[in-house]
C-alpha cells in the first residue's frame, strides 16, 4: 500500500467487535514479533552492529545446519535451494546497507533491518526477471530468521505494554488472543479473519473494538502510528487528522454513554411483552470474563469455550486444575447454568500439546468430539473435573461437533464410564446433570428428531453450521460475503433443531454469533428458541429487543421471513421490522 505517510487513511475491512478506539499502533509481524523502533544513541551504534552481526552467524549456522539434514534426508538438489539462502545471508551490499542506514538513521537494527528488506522485497517484485522475483521468497525467509534471532523467543509480548495499544496483525491467534486478557490493549486490526473467526469472538469478549478482514492494514502501518478502529462500522482510519481525532471522539464517548444507558435494563427479566420469558446467556473464554457476564445481566453461561485452558503451555491441564476453574465459575453463576463445552480442538484451534497432522482441511478434520473419541484419556480427565465440579453449581455438559447418533452415544458412554469410576471412589457429583450436543453440522440438524431421544438439550453452533450448510469458510475473509446467517437453508435448519427439540420436551439455545446478531433476533425469538448465549456485550440491546415485542409479533416475523427467497431480502425484511419495533434502533446498535 503506497501512501502518503502523514495523510489520513481509510481502510475498510469487516466489523468484527463493536465501539471506538483511538491509540498508537503495535504492529505485529507475520510471526507475531514486535519490531521495535528505538531511537539509539551515537554509542549504542557498535552494539547495534554486534548484534546484527551475530544474528547473522547465528541464521547462518542454522541454514547450514537445515542444509545438512535435508541434503541427507532428501537428497543433494533439495539442499541446495538452501544455498541461496545463504546467498542472502551473505551478501554484502545488503549488509552495508544495512549498517549504513543504521548509523545514519540511528534507530534500532531490527527496524533498520525490515526497513531494507521491505526495500530489496520492493525492488525485486518490479523487476521482470522471474528468477529474480523468485528470490523474494528467499528474502523472506531470511528477513524472519534473522528477525527471530535478533528479537528471540516469542515470549508474551503483553504482558510489559505500558501505553494503551491497538494491536495490528496478520492475523490473532486463539493462542496469542489469550494472553491479551487484562492487558494494555484497546482495539484490534488484521488482515485476515471474519466476523465468526476466533480473532473476532476474542475481540467481543476482551470488549474491545476490532476490525478484521483489512487484507493490508499490516502493510501500510508502522507501530507507533495514531490509529482508530471503528469496530461498530469495519473501518479503521490510519494517521487521522485532528479533526477527525475530535469527531470520533465525540462518537466514542456517545457509544460509552448508550452502553451505559444499556446497562440499565441489567437487572430487568428477558421476557416479551406478553410474558414469554427467553434465557439471555452469555459464551466465554476464561473464567476471567465471568465478571463482565454477570455486569451485563447474563443469566448464565451457554457456552464455556474450555479449550482456552490447553492453550500457551506446554502441558495439559490436569483434573484438579480444571476442577478448580470450573467450580468456581459455577459458584459465581449460580443459580444460573453454565453449559462447558468439552475441548473443541481443531479448525482454527491448535494446541501445541498434541501431534495434530497438518491437514488440508482443517475444518473438516480431526477436531472437536473426533479428537476427543479417540484420545478418551484427555476426554475423560475433562469430564471427571465437569462431573467433580458439577456440585458447586449448576453445571451442563455439551459435546462439540456431534455429527451423528453414534457419536452422542460414544461421548456418552465414556460419560457413564466415568460416572461409574467417580461413583467406584465415591467421589459425589450431580447425577442429574444435562447432557446437551451442539448443532453445528448439517447432519446433525438434519438427524436432530433422533438425537433428541439421546441429548437432555441442544445448543445451535451457527459459526460452524453456517460455514458447513453453505460451504463458506467462516475465517476467509474474501468469501465472507457469502456467509449468510439470514440465508433460507440456514434458517430452514435452525427451525426443524428448533421444532424437533420441543417436539422431544428439551430445550434449544444458541450459542454461535448469530445469537448476537441484532437483525436476527425477531427472527429466532419467533422460531421459539429458548436461549440466546452471546458475547456479554451484545446481552442489553438483545433484552431491549426482545422486551419491546409480543410473542405473537415475533411469530408472525419469523413465518414471514423463511417464506423469503434469499438472505439479503430476509435480512432486509428483519431489519425493517426491527426499526418498526423499535423505531430509536440508532447506528450504535447496528
Ligand atoms: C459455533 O460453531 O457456532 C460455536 C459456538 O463454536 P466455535 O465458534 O467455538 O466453533
Ligand atoms: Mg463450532
Amino acid at each position: 500500500m503506497m501512501r502518503d505517510k502523514k495523510k489520513e487513511f481509510i481502510l475498510k475491512g469487516i466489523p468484527a467487535s463493536p465501539g471506538i478506539a483511538i491509540g498508537k499502533a503495535l504492529l505485529l509481524d507475520r510471526e507475531q514479533y514486535v519490531i521495535p523502533k528505538r531511537i539509539i544513541k551515537e554509542d549504542q551504534i557498535q552494539n547495534e552492529v554486534k548484534r546484527f552481526k551475530d544474528a547473522l552467524i547465528q541464521t547462518k549456522n542454522e541454514i547450514l545446519e537445515i542444509k545438512k539434514r535435508i541434503s541427507e534426508e532428501m537428497g543433494i538438489e533439495h539442499g541446495q535451494i538452501f544455498s541461496a539462502h545463504l546467498l542472502v545471508i551473505e551478501d554484502s551490499m545488503l549488509i552495508e546497507e544495512v549498517i549504513t542506514k543504521l548509523k545514519k538513521d540511528k534507530l534500532s537494527i531490527e527496524y533498520v533491518f525490515q526497513d531494507v528488506l521491505k526495500r530489496y522485497i520492493k525492488v525485486f517484485s518490479e523487476m521482470d526477471d522471474e528468477y529474480l522475483k523468485e528470490r523474494i521468497s528467499d528474502i523472506n525467509d531470511v528477513g524472519k530468521r534473522v528477525l527471530r534471532n535478533l528479537i528471540g523467543a516469542k515470549e508474551d509480548i503483553f504482558s510489559d505494554l505500558k501505553e494503551k495499544v491497538v494491536v495490528v496483525a496478520y492475523d490473532l491467534s486463539p493462542s496469542d488472543t489469550a494472553m491479551m486478557h487484562k492487558k494494555n490493549l484497546i482495539g484490534f486490526a488484521t488482515d485476515i479473519g471474519s466476523k465468526t473467526s476466533h480473532t473476532a469472538i476474542m475481540a467481543k469478549s476482551l470488549e474491545i473494538p476490532a476490525v478484521v478482514g483489512l487484507e493490508i492494514v499490516t502493510r501500510g502501518i508502522e507501530s507507533g502510528d495514531t490509529l482508530i478502529i471503528d469496530g461498530t462500522h469495519g473501518v479503521i482510519i490510519i494517521n487521522p487528522s485532528p479533526k477527525t481525532i475530535k469527531k470520533y471522539e465525540i462518537d466514542r464517548q456517545r457509544f460509552a454513554t448508550f452502553e451505559k444507558h444499556l446497562l440499565e435494563l441489567k437487572d430487568l427479566p428477558c421476557e416479551t411483552l406478553d410474558g414469554r420469558k427467553t434465557i439471555l446467556a452469555a459464551n466465554i473464554e476464561v473464567p476471567e470474563d465471568v465478571p463482565s457476564v454477570i455486569a451485563h445481566g447474563a443469566t448464565g453461561i451457554g457456552l464455556y469455550r474450555t479449550e482456552y485452558f490447553y492453550m500457551n503451555r506446554k502441558d495439559l491441564p490436569g483434573e484438579d486444575e480444571q476442577f478448580k476453574a470450573y467450580s468456581a465459575v459455577a459458584k459465581k453463576v449460580r443459580p444460573h447454568s453454565v453449559v462447558i463445552r468439552t475441548l473443541d480442538l481443531g479448525g482454527d484451534k491448535f494446541l501445541s500439546q498434541f501431534e495434530v497432522p497438518h491437514e488440508m482441511n482443517p475444518f473438516l478434520g480431526w477436531r472437536a468430539i473426533r479428537f476427543c473419541l479417540a484420545r478418551p484419556d484427555v476426554f475423560k480427565t475433562q469430564l471427571r473435573a465437569i462431573l467433580r465440579a458439577s456440585l458447586y453449581g449448576n453445571l451442563k455438559v455439551m459435546y462439540p461437533m456431534i455429527s451423528g447418533i453414534e457419536e452422542l452415544r460414544q461421548a456418552n458412554a465414556i460419560l457413564e464410564d466415568v460416572k461409574a469410576s467417580l461413583r467406584k471412589e465415591s467421589v459425589a457429583f450431580d447425577e442429574d446433570i444435562e447432557v446437551g450436543a451442539m448443532i453445528e453440522v448439517p447432519s446433525a440438524a438434519l438427524t436432530s428428531d433422533i438425537l433428541a431421544r439421546e441429548a437432555d438439550f441442544f445448543s445451535i453452533g451457527t459459526n460452524d453450521l453456517i460455514q458447513y450448510s453453505l460451504a463458506v469458510d467462516r475465517v476467509n475473509e474474501k468469501i465472507a460475503y457469502l456467509y449468510e446467517p439470514a440465508h433460507p437453508a440456514v434458517l430452514r435448519l435452525i427451525k426443524s433443531v428448533i421444532d424437533n427439540g420441543h417436539k422431544a420436551g428439551m430445550w434449544v439455545g444458541m450459542c454461535g454469533e448469530m445469537a448476537g446478531d441484532l437483525n436476527m433476533v425477531l427472527i429466532l425469538l419467533g422460531l421459539g428458541l429458548d436461549e440466546f448465549s452471546t458475547s456479554p456485550i451484545a446481552i442489553p440491546e438483545i433484552k431491549r429487543i426482545i422486551r419491546s415485542v409480543t410473542m405473537s409479533q415475533a411469530e408472525a416475523i419469523a413465518q414471514e421471513a423463511i417464506t423469503l427467497p434469499t438472505g439479503k431480502e430476509i435480512d432486509k425484511f428483519a431489519s425493517q421490522k426491527l426499526r418498526e419495533i423499535l423505531p430509536e434502533f440508532d447506528e450504535h446498535s447496528e
